[in-house]
């Protein structure tokens, strides 16, 4: 008897008629004769509209509290899922983040999973009881409830296959798996067969929202394969596995594998900071403390003595990064921050840039000629990250897709090595 993990995301289980279809999945999938966990997210919007509610109180709420009230979005989902599969003759049971044994470390709103204590969902599997958990939600030392960062529920689901050693994590969300870049951007992109962790890491980290790059990070950790594929559809998705897995089964490697974009970013810029050693650890060690992932960063070249740094932001994280920047502009007598909200980042991601140069001058290349002006730069060893203004966004990633071969029509960029 095999034991699957299957996730549903908040599209999926937006209204009554889906989660009773979401329900028929489940049972289908008991009645198969497997053991089944379930892992859901909040109704779509809700996380949202929860935060809209926090920000109609305070524009900075403290973390705690505001952990307490996103985590009630998935308890909707759990409860009425558990209900609708009840209803259809099975026996399941909801049980929270900290009901799961979802064990985290104390920060909060992005908080880490330690561990997982699976005693309760071994015990109802154990009597022939599918197991619904909620996303996105965990318990700290101190006993509060805090949340795993945005998407958060796709770890969740990873961390319970890696810990019940489940034979099949199955994540599944409104497209059909993984493409080559976001399928409601660019209509011809292609769903992808098989991808490698490192580079569905690189993707998610650049924003394919499809998985959240922590529990990408956790499933390479733990040798967990993901299946992505859709709700609504009985197709074959996109298998996340390692590159010898994917090696053995003889796929063809592209250069470029996929696009992502962020539109989720804020550039800050502080302007005159004075050229000494130390200014930069003094920045980005206070972020780090108040909370806030920073992403890119940017130093210009000293003059008279001065310089300044750019950064991007998650625009969650923009009145936090404000607040400390006030402080630290006095301190150090820079003479101005500035902050631009219509930026975006996009990247170009493919395990293929190893071996072959010329990538980025490509890039460069396909976004000049649509008189797209760069603004930051950064690479990894897969990965070519450039900072937009957002109003070019949607041009950038069609001319990137189809610049790199990525089309149904025009596949060519193929890596031989
Ligand atoms: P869920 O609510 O099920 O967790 P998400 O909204 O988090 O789903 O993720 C699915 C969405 O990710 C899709 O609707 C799609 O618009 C977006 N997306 C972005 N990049 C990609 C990509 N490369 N492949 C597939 N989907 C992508
Ligand atoms: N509900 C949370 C979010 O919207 C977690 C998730 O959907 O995975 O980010
Ligand atoms: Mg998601």
């Amino acid at each position: 008897m095999a034991l699957v993990v299957m996730k549903f995301g908040g599209s999926s289980v937006a209204d009554a008629d889906k989660i009773k279809l979401v329900a028929d999945r489940v049972v289908e999938k008991k009645k198969a004769g497997n053991k089944v966990v379930v892992v859901v997210s909040a109704p779509g919007g809700t996380t949202d509209d929860l935060l809209a509610m926090s920000q109609n109180i305070t524009s900075n709420p403290p973390d705690r509290e505001l952990d307490i009230l996103l985590a009630t979005g998935e308890m909707i989902s759990i409860s009425l899922l558990s209900m609708a599969i009840n209803f259809m003759g099975q026996k399941a049971i909801s049980l929270t983040g900290p009901q799961a044994g979802i064990i985290a470390d104390t920060s909060y709103t992005k908080a880490r999973i330690k561990k997982v204590n699976p005693k309760k969902i071994k015990a109802m599997l154990a009597k022939d009881t599918i197991v619904v958990v909620a996303g996105f939600q965990a318990l700290n030392a101190k006993g509060d409830v805090t949340t795993l960062g945005r998407g958060g529920s796709d770890l969740t689901a990873v961390a319970l296959a890696a810990q019940l050693h489940a034979d099949f994590c199955e994540i599944y969300s409104d497209v059909e798996g993984v493409f080559t870049t976001d399928p409601r951007v660019v209509k011809d992109a292609r769903k992808i067969e098989y991808i490698s962790y490192d580079e569905m890491l690189e993707l998610a980290a650049a924003g394919a929202q499809v998985l959240q790059s922590r529990s990408v990070e956790v499933a390479k950790k733990f040798g967990v394969e993901i299946h992505s594929r859709s709700t609504f559809s009985q197709n074959p998705g996109t298998i996340i596995t390692s590159k010898e897995n994917i090696r053995r089964k003889k796929m063809e490697a592209l250069l470029v594998s996929g696009i992502a974009f962020d539109k989720n970013q804020v550039k800050f810029t502080i302007i005159d900071l004075p050229d000494l050693p130390g200014i930069a650890a003094k920045i980005f060690s206070k972020l780090a403390k108040a909370g806030v992932n920073v992403d890119m960063i940017i130093q210009s070249a000293a003059i008279n003595k001065k310089n300044d740094i750019s950064f991007t932001v998650s625009k969650q994280d923009l009145k936090k990064t404000q607040i400390e920047l006030d402080k630290l502009a006095q301190e150090l007598k820079a003479s101005q921050v500035i902050y631009d909200e219509h930026v975006s980042k996009i990247s170009v991601v493919g395990i293929g840039m190893k071996s072959n140069v010329g990538v980025a001058g490509k890039m460069f290349e396909i976004l000049h000629k649509k008189g797209i002006n760069i603004e930051m730069i950064s690479t990894s060893e897969i990965k070519i990250s450039c900072i937009i203004d957002e109003r070019d966004l949607t041009t950038a990633v069609e001319e990137l897709h189809k610049g790199f071969g990525l089309s149904k029509k025009n596949r060519s960029f193929y890596d031989k090595a």
